[in-house]
């Protein structure tokens, strides 16, 4: 199914709750699991290196 991963701590994201948007610098498409939204868990752009919360 689904091929995507979290780009915080690189999970498959298999379940529900995960979200994606695009980078804010870049335009990458970033992947945020649901823990890793729920946690709060910063996130880095594997293009550009763009860092947020
Ligand atoms: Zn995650
Ligand atoms: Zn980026």
């Amino acid at each position: 199914m689904a091929t995507e991963k979290c780009t915080s701590c690189n999970v498959p994201l298999a379940n529900e709750g995960w979200t994606k948007f695009p980078c804010p610098k870049c335009g990458e498409i970033i992947y945020r699991c649901h823990d890793c939204r729920h946690q709060s868990i910063p996130y880095e752009c594997k293009k550009c290196g763009f860092m947020g919360p």
